[in-house]
């Protein structure tokens, strides 16, 4: 057997000296004005919570996307990636709309559109990208490489808005409308907000209630596995995505449905203590239970996250495990979204001793996460990858995640 595949993230300086080098391998002249990083995030408990104004609570990875940058005086933009060498990409801001750009330069060019949207002057620059985010397996690297640009263009044009939290959710709002808008792929802002406005050791805890200010929605939670003997374990499981974009639409469509039968604006509004009157109320227009299922996932996910941020804030991390593995449970019998890589990583992950693990991110594939005492990594590691190897399963990869700084330069 083969040992067990990790996706290490890189020391800050290896990251900022690969674009530097691809930087001048790519473009003539001066150097890059700088560098700025954002991460990739995982989101520790609050799943399908975001559309239902509920809680979530994302941590930034240690894994980043690098961005170097030089601004020009007209209005193109030349981009180069490591991830992607042969599809170099250059357009004129002037010509980006929705609609009118295509290829992974759209999430950047996005960004520059967006802030222009929002009256900031916004000029070309020649940029080259190098990233240890894993592509496609749920921990957002699109939200990254969108924050990364966000914050270098911010700075070398003067905007200042990455120096507090409240620039710094104008930033998030100019990437979520460039992945939305330009990009054309459908994200809440959870991503942009965990990559943009989370600190080392700390959880972002995300309250999507209607009537919020963007500051007031995001508060930062210590969150500290170490101080507890802990690791975070991240297993991307590579499980291919199959549909996937039907399955959220529908969920969504049921969510809306069942607000709708028990007369409320959004089913943040059915506060536990009420759930099974509401659960009842359902009942007659609910033959198969499915529409019960989702609201009973949906209202305790966002007791559990309250739950979680109370426990981690309080200190007492290792006190999560239980509400982690409460929450696989619900997601996997209640909203359907898990499958049978998913499961068998957290399965496994707690027979092996983790203190608690669930999937992560939307579902159907993607990632799961693990708490685990510090000395049973190795051995939750490698139950993991001998149980997808004895299931016949593409080998998982492995990532540890210590909540990691948000978006900066560097
Ligand atoms: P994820 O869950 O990783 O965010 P997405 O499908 O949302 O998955 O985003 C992945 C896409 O983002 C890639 O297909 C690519 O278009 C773009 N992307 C992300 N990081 C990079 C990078 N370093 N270089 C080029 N494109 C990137
Ligand atoms: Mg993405």
């Amino acid at each position: 057997p083969s040992s067990p595949q990790w996706l290490d993230s890189w020391a800050p300086a290896d990251g900022a000296e690969r674009v530097r080098t691809l930087f001048a391998r790519s473009f003539e002249g001066a150097g890059p004005d700088g560098v700025w990083f954002a991460p990739g995030r995982v989101n520790l408990i609050g799943e399908h919570t975001d559309y239902n104004a509920g809680l979530c609570l994302p941590t930034a990875l240690p894994h980043r996307t690098y961005v170097a940058l030089r601004a020009r005086q007209d209005d193109v933009v030349r981009l180069v990636s490591a991830q992607t060498p042969d599809e170099p990409w250059e357009a004129k801001l002037a010509d980006v709309a929705p609609g009118t750009v295509r290829g992974w330069g759209a999430y950047v060019a996005g960004v520059a559109w967006a802030l222009a949207r929002a009256g900031h002057e916004v000029r070309g620059f020649d940029a080259v990208v190098d990233s240890c985010v894993p592509f496609g397996a749920g921990l957002s690297s699109s939200a990254s490489l969108e924050c990364a640009f966000a914050v270098a263009i911010d700075d070398v044009s003067g905007l200042g808005l990455a120096a507090d939290d409240e620039g710094r959710t104008q930033l998030v709002e100019a990437c979520r409308r460039a992945e939305n808008e330009i990009a054309g792929a459908p994200t809440g802002g959870l991503d942009q907000s965990a990559a943009m406005r989370c600190g080392e050791g700390t959880a972002l805890l995300l309250d999507f209630r209607p009537g919020l200010s963007a500051v007031e929605s995001g508060q930062p939670v210590p969150f500290e596995p170490a101080s507890g003997g802990l690791e975070l374990l991240v297993v991307d499981t590579r499980a291919p995505h199959a549909l996937v974009d039907g399955q959220y639409g529908a969920r969504r469509a049921s969510c809306e449905r069942a607000a709708e039968i028990l007369g409320v604006d959004n089913l943040r509004e059915i506060v536990p203590a009420e759930l099974d009157d509401a659960l009842a109320k359902l009942a007659p227009s609910d033959d198969d239970g499915v529409l019960a299922r989702r609201v009973r996932h949906v209202v305790t996910e966002t007791e559990r996250t309250a739950a979680f941020a109370e426990h981690v804030a309080g200190g007492r991390v290792a006190e999560v495990g239980p509400l982690m593995t409460a929450s696989h449970a619900s997601l996997r019998d209640d909203y359907e979204v898990s499958c049978r890589e998913l499961d068998l990583v957290v399965d496994t992950a707690v027979r092996a001793g983790a203190v608690g693990a669930r999937m992560t991110g939307g579902g159907f594939g993607g990632s799961a996460i693990a708490l685990v005492p510090k000395g049973d990594v190795g051995r939750v590691v490698a139950a993991v990858d001998g149980a997808f190897a004895a299931a016949g399963l593409t080998p998982p990869a492995f990532l540890l995640a210590p909540p990691s700084a948000g978006a900066g330069n560097g």
